[in-house]
């Protein structure tokens, strides 16, 4: 292939997606699964489009406890036919450790959230489990913090991390976060671990999300996980942010430009 960039050796297979070789790994959805018509449209379209996997909210780490908090266990049936249906492996995040059991059999892949980063207790018992773990940076972790809070995965025996950058909190506040992209670098090199990149909460302006996953793609991330919904007005999380169904047509091809480029 091209140059060897990076000393990641840490091969992550999720539903049949091998991250963190020579791959550019693309999870796509909604931030909230909000009912089973938005769940399978998105779906069918991020796939349509050339997703690999399928990304999206079943609890919810709301800032405001008056927001919505995701339809939790009201979700797992239709979650479950949509994935079957569209043939498609779920990402979606546990905010607790008795949510792993709960929806074991529905993802491939569990997904800690940034205000999680640094809740060890849930790492530990991820660290047990046989399914990998997308582990985001916390609002304002150090890069160390970050890394140090992927070995309570892989000391319990699970090696199958994968670190995600979604920006950090900075003086800046035109865009919603900033996009590490020094940590994205900094942790290909100094892990073996697979880094991708979430463009969505790290900018949270839809119109920039594309620009920065090609930053991503540029800087040698593994691939990226982005919100997506077919209606974003009508979106009960994280509209601002959420590309369309066309916006994510168009972002794909792009990505594609740039990686033939790199
Ligand atoms: C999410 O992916 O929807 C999410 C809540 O992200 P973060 O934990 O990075 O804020
Ligand atoms: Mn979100």
């Amino acid at each position: 292939q091209t140059m060897q960039t990076s000393p990641s050796t840490q091969i992550v297979n999720i539903g049949g997606f091998d991250i963190g070789g020579p791959n550019f790994t693309v999870i796509a959805g909604p931030c909230s699964i909000e009912s089973p018509a938005q769940f399978m449209e998105t779906a069918n379209g991020v796939k349509a489009s050339g997703a690999h996997l399928l990304r999206g909210g079943i609890w919810k780490m709301r800032t405001s406890s008056k927001d919505f908090q995701g339809l939790g266990s009201a979700a797992f049936d239709f979650v479950k036919n949509v994935c079957k249906e569209t043939n498609m492996s779920l990402v979606s995040e546990v905010t607790d450790i008795r949510q792993i059991e709960e929806i074991y059999d529905l993802v491939e892949c569990f997904q800690v959230g940034s205000r999680s980063m640094q809740n060890y207790e849930l790492l530990r018992e991820l660290g047990k489990q046989r399914k990998p773990v997308l582990l985001k940076r916390g609002l304002s972790a150090y890069i160390n913090e970050w890394i140090k809070a992927a070995e309570y995965i892989t000391n319990g025996g699970n090696q199958n991390v994968i670190l995600c950058e979604r920006g950090i909190r900075t003086f800046e506040t035109a865009t919603r976060n900033t996009l590490d992209l020094n940590a994205v670098a900094y942790a290909k090199r100094n892990t073996n671990l697979p880094v991708i990149v979430d463009p969505s909460h790290a900018v949270g302006i839809r119109a920039l999300v594309p620009d920065l996953a090609c930053a991503a793609a540029a800087v040698g991330a593994d691939g990226i996980i982005v919100e997506v919904h077919p209606r974003p007005a009508e979106a009960l999380s994280d509209g601002m942010q959420a590309l369309t169904l066309s916006d994510f047509s168009a972002m794909m091809k792009k990505l594609d430009k740039i990686l033939t480029a790199i």
